[in-house]
């Protein structure tokens, strides 16, 4: 993945609830910066599906909905960032859930730094800003079509015909998990779970807010830009 041209961009995290557009900005900045998305969830769905020792270890728990022991996950995460397709930048799906593992991922970067020709860089940390109401709007309102996959939402991009494709007038469905009653709770579990990752970064002057509540394009643009100018700033 890493190209000639690619430039030391380090860990990019981007915090935010579900619904503020975490994929699609991570979508863009893979594609951008030519760096991987490293989810902590998929490594640790690889191991499960192997029936490595880890993996035996933490089926039981990501059953329950727990968080893996950091024990475990730090061996995992520091195989994968020493890959050589992270050794220009990679953006952090899923970690660090805690402060602990902020801490961990630090010393661990730069210890690094110390052993490595490409010395990384200190995480880039980004929250998307969402207006509360308006993250309901966007998420209960979101619908699409089980036919061709079309993704609208019935307070911004309606469809033509009520709840009808307006390619191919298939009736358009709306995830379990986007109801109103499940996703306050979502928003709930993410403020407890990710406020002591951003209480962590923000302690130490490294987190970087973006309003979110505008154009996919916009945002991506703010999003660019920062990174960029962390990036120069250091290089
Ligand atoms: P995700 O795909 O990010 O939702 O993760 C799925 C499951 O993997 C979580 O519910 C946890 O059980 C586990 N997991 C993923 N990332 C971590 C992490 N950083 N620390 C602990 N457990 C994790």
């Amino acid at each position: 993945m890493a190209s000639e041209t690619a430039r030391n961009i380090g860990p990019i995290i981007l915090l935010g609830p579900p619904g503020a557009g975490k994929g699609t900005q991570s979508k863009q900045i893979m594609q951008h910066y030519c760096i991987p998305q490293v989810s902590t969830g998929d490594l640790l769905r690889d191991h499960v599906q192997r029936q490595t020792p880890l993996g035996l270890e933490a089926k039981a728990i990501m059953e329950r909905g727990e968080l893996v022991p950091d024990e475990l996950m730090y061996g995992i995460v520091a195989k994968r960032l020493r890959e050589p397709d992270s050794r220009y930048g990679y953006i952090l799906d899923g970690f660090p859930r805690t402060a602990a593992q902020a801490g961990w991922l630090d010393a661990f970067l730069e210890k690094e730094l110390f052993d490595n020709d490409y010395p990384p860089r200190p995480p880039i940390v980004i929250r998307l800003n969402v207006d509360y109401t308006q993250l309901l709007l966007r998420i209960t309102g979101r619908r699409s079509c089980p036919t061709c996959g079309r993704i609208y939402n019935v307070h911004s991009r309606p469809p033509r015909i009520d709840e009808l494709c307006d390619l191919d007038g298939t009736k358009l469905t709306q995830r379990d998990d986007d109801r109103k009653e499940i996703i306050a709770g979502r928003l709930a579990a993410y403020e407890v779970q990710t406020k002591p990752v951003a209480d962590y970064y923000e302690a130490r002057g490294r987190l970087v807010s973006v309003n979110a509540d505008r154009e996919v394009e916009e945002v991506t643009a703010e999003i660019l830009a920062i990174i960029d100018s962390h990036a120069s700033a250091r290089a």
